[in-house]
């Protein structure tokens, strides 16, 4: 039996519902799942409320965050996920994202695209913006081919729509997690970049002393080699291991990755009995 811990949904950047991913996992025999969207806990209560039974739901979270030069991602499970605290962090990222969505709209403009910001709302369904609804409208509207075209043309870091927005610090990020009884993991820290193994292994390490508790060891864009790596460091520094598959429905990297990157139903477990909220 199989689980996913890191799946998006339409309360971020995912092309489906909650609810749809409750079916979805049942189908394929998933036994944990966690709700993972970015700076935003509203996928979990949907997804709750319309899980079929059999399927187990941990409360989850992908918060942007940096560490010097890195763009980290920093994965929660198992946390209240209606700590007020959390939760006004969470309102103020979103609202900086609106805010660098109205940026980056005048960008485009700027570029030539008749892009107008209510359409990029509408693809959002909401404030929660993120760089992949744009290349999603960019895409409909014909001004690139692919989203990957989109990304790598006007939406990566140092391309003209590029726009910063709020993150915090890593530290920070963790520290949220654990104030709200959860515990904190290195998302796919294959993807960070770092430019050598000993300076990730250090960062590590200095994560570990603001708490991290675990690294995503499973993740689409680890190769096979990264994957043994990544689960011997867990064991060697006494990280939990973690995965999923950063399924964003069928419109993330144009496959439906669910399914497809799972782990081993104790991972979840040993993560489950480390947190301070056993389950949801
Ligand atoms: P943001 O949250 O606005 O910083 O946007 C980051 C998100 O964009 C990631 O979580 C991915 O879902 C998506 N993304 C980044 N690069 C690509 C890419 N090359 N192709 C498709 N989606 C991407
Ligand atoms: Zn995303
Ligand atoms: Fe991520
Ligand atoms: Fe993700």
């Amino acid at each position: 039996m199989s689980s996913d811990l890191h799946i998006h949904t339409t309360a971020s950047d995912g092309k489906w519902e909650p609810k749809r991913i409750g079916e979805i996992a049942y189908r394929l025999g998933l036994s944990y799942i966690s709700i993972t969207d970015h700076d935003s806990t509203e996928g979990i209560a949907l997804a709750l409320k319309g899980a079929p039974h059999g399927i187990s739901i941990i409360s989850g979270i992908e918060l942007g965050a940096y560490f010097e030069h890195y763009d980290i991602h920093i994965l929660g499970y198992g946390f209240d996920y209606q700590d007020q605290k959390l939760q006004n962090q969470l309102a103020k990222m979103r609202d900086a994202r609106f805010y660098r969505a109205q940026k980056m709209v005048e960008r485009l403009n700027e570029l030539g695209m008749e892009i107008d910001l209510t359409e990029i709302v509408a693809e959002a369904k909401g404030e929660n913006i993120g760089r992949l609804h744009f290349a999603n409208v960019m895409m409909a509207r014909g001004y690139v081919k692919t989203r990957q075209e989109a990304f790598e043309k006007f939406l990566n870091k140092g391309q003209p729509a590029y726009i910063e927005r709020f993150k915090l610090t890593v530290e920070k990020a963790i520290k949220l997690i654990y104030s709200a009884g959860g515990l904190a993991v290195l998302a796919h820290p294959g993807a960070i970049g770092f430019r050598s193994l000993e300076e990730e292994i250090a960062s590590i390490r200095l994560f570990q002393s603001f708490g991290l508790k675990g690294i995503e060891v499973i993740h689409p864009e680890h190769s096979e080699e990264r994957t043994s790596f990544y689960s011997n460091l867990a064991s060697e520094l006494n990280l939990l291991p973690t995965g999923g598959s950063d399924c964003h429905g069928p419109s993330g990297k144009d496959t439906i990755m669910i399914g497809k990157w799972t782990i081993p139903d104790e991972w979840a477990e040993q993560l489950l009995k480390q947190s301070h909220i056993l389950g949801i």
